[in-house]
Formats: C-alpha cells, sequence, structure tokens
C-alpha cells in the first residue's frame, strides 16, 4: 500500500509541475526568483497553553508575496519544490529568518520558542543539525531550546531509522522536535517509541468535527491518551472555536493552536497580540466537555 501510496503522490506532483510549466501556478524557476527577489515572508501563529490561557510558542508560517497575485498560501508553491534541491534552499532562508527574528523578539522581552517546519529532504541534509547549531551559535541570546523542529509524520515514517537518529543526534544537543499532521499516517503507533518527539501536533481533520463527530472524539481521546501515555505533549491544530477548545482541555490535550485563537500574523504584530491576548473563561472554568 505504502509503494502505491508512493507512485500515486508522484502522479500528483508531476501534475503540479506539469501546471506548474504551464504557467497556473509557482514553478522552481519561479521560486528560484522570488527567493531572491525576497519576496517570501514569514507569518507567525500563536499557541496556547489550554489550562493556563499563557501564549507558549508561535509557529512560523511561510507565505509568498508576490507582485500580481498577491500573498499566497503555502499549498500554492510547496509542491512546486517538494523534493527539488530548491527545497532546501528556502528551508535554510526559513530558519535563517526565523532565528534572527527570535533574537529582535529576544530584545523586545518576547521569549517564546518558535516551531519550524521542516521538510524531509532539508532535515535529512548532511550536517544540517551541525548547520544549525552554527547558525544560532552567531546569536548570543539564542539556545537550541528557542526552536521546536516540526517533521511531518508521513515524512517521519518514510525513513524511520534515517529520521530517529537526525532527531536523536539534534535532541541530545537541546533540539526539540514535534510530529507534525499527527494521526494521519494511518500506522501502527509502535512507531512512536522510536522517535525522541516532545510534542504531537494532532492533524486538524480530527479537530474540525469534533463536536459533531463521535468518531474522530474517539481518535482524539485515542491519541491523547497515547501521548500521555509516552509522555509528549499534545498540541492540537486547528482549533476555530471557544468549544473546541473547551472540549480539547476536556480531553487532556495540552496546547492549541488555530484560528479561534489567533490567525497567522505578521511578526510586527506578535508583540502586541500577546500583550492584548485573554484567554476565554470556558477554558479554565473546567466545566465544558464536548457533551454539555
Ligand atoms: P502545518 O504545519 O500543519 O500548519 C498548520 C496550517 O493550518 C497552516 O496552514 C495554518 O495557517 C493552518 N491553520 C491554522 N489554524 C487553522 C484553523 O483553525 N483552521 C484551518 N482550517 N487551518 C488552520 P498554511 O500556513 O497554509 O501551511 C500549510 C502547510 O504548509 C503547513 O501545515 C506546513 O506543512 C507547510 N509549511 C508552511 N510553512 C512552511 C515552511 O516554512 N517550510 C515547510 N517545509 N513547510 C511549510
Ligand atoms: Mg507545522
Ligand atoms: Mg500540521
Ligand atoms: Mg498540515
Amino acid at each position: 500500500a505504502a509503494k502505491l501510496q508512493g507512485k500515486n503522490r508522484y502522479v500528483v506532483f508531476d501534475a503540479v509541475r506539469d501546471r506548474a510549466l504551464r504557467g497556473h501556478i509557482a514553478s522552481v524557476e519561479g521560486m528560484r526568483q522570488a527567493l531572491g527577489r525576497h519576496e517570501m515572508v514569514l507569518h507567525y501563529q500563536p499557541q496556547v497553553n489550554l489550562r493556563t490561557g499563557e501564549v507558549v510558542g508561535l509557529e512560523a508560517l511561510v507565505r509568498w508575496q508576490h507582485p500580481e497575485r498577491g500573498l499566497l498560501a503555502p499549498a500554492e508553491f510547496l509542491p512546486a519544490v517538494h523534493d527539488h534541491p530548491l527545497e532546501c534552499s528556502l528551508g535554510q532562508w526559513v530558519l535563517e529568518s526565523v532565528v534572527a527574528q527570535r533574537a529582535a523578539w529576544h530584545r523586545q522581552g518576547v521569549r517564546l520558542p518558535i516551531s519550524v517546519n521542516i521538510s524531509a529532504r532539508h532535515l535529512q541534509q548532511p550536517g544540517f543539525i551541525d548547520d544549525l547549531q552554527n547558525l544560532l551559535g552567531q546569536y548570543p541570546d539564542l539556545n537550541p531550546a528557542d526552536l521546536v523542529l516540526e517533521v511531518l509524520e508521513s515524512s517521519a515514517l518514510e525513513d524511520l531509522l534515517g529520521v530517529s537518529r537526525i532527531m536523536a543526534d539534534g535532541e541530545r544537543r537541546g533540539f526539540c522536535f514535534a510530529l507534525d499532521d499527527f494521526g494521519t499516517g494511518y500506522s501502527t503507533l509502535t512507531y512512536l517509541k522510536r522517535l525522541p518527539v516532545a510534542k504531537l501536533k494532532i492533524d486538524q481533520s480530527f479537530v474540525r468535527n469534533l463536536l459533531e463527530d463521535p468518531d474522530d472524539l474517539a481518535i482524539l481521546q485515542g491519541v491523547i491518551g497515547l501521548a500521555q501515555a509516552f509522555g509528549r505533549e499534545v498540541v492540537a491544530e486547528g482549533v476555530e472555536t471557544e468549544a473546541h477548545g473547551s472540549a480539547l482541555l476536556w480531553l487532556g490535550c495540552d496546547v492549541a493552536q488555530g484560528y479561534g485563537i489567533a490567525h497567522p500574523m505578521p511578526a510586527e504584530a506578535v508583540a502586541g497580540w500577546t500583550r492584548e491576548w485573554r484567554a476565554p473563561r470556558a477554558w479554565w472554568t473546567k466545566d465544558a466537555g464536548p457533551s454539555g
């Protein structure tokens, strides 16, 4: 089944590249130019602790400020460089920008860990962890724990041994890892014991219908129970309403991220947002469960 999935994936990416060639969406060349012209930007989405309401982190999310088409989401351009060397150049730009931004925030007193999405290809570049350590070394205020490296569950599963080695090396040097889109891998979960990830990010597809769909609720209960048994922090993505937050709190989830808390925002907006943020009353009155 994995083979078939892999094959279909290439069919999809070929189709994307084909459309790109015909000028409908991003192409490798277009993205190379965009990087050179500084058209890539990062937005940041807050993550909050459901029990205390505290802001506990920010996820960096790349956008393309396209001169004609406006602000483009990753889905419109990342597929064009999937598993292409340019994906690593983009990833390197993202890391350098995030670290510089984190250092600037440090000086302003905003001292939150930043989550960064790392592609499988980038993570598996020889010397990835060394380079990252060197990059951080240029900023005396920063240390590895200021970054959370998010790796897709699907990427980790494609090369469990290779990825677990890089993670173990990174973890030894103080970096923190999260498994992104957790639960979408349709895998047995025994691999979790091999991956030194501190955080599991539950995919938003399970959160979306949690209040209406008993199956999604059951999956969430299972995933949160499993994460707790393994001593990993659970981050829920796609928390769109206060009711989602209350239900997730009731289920034992630690951290939430979603439009119901804040949309991803430009870096300049973050300090103001963190000052203004107040958690909804329902979250700390703890009486709300998914059934009432
Ligand atoms: P992700 O890492 O799972 O990020 C969460 C995505 O969900 C983001 O989409 C975010 O804007 C969106 N989101 C947040 N809250 C909600 C909500 O309440 N409802 C809904 N419907 N969506 C919500 P975005 O920014 O379009 O990014 C999509 C994906 O692109 C990311 O998914 C990540 O896999 C990838 N990506 C983004 N930035 C980077 C990057 O710098 N490097 C790499 N390699 N991948 C990136
Ligand atoms: Mg992510
Ligand atoms: Mg995700
Ligand atoms: Mg995702």
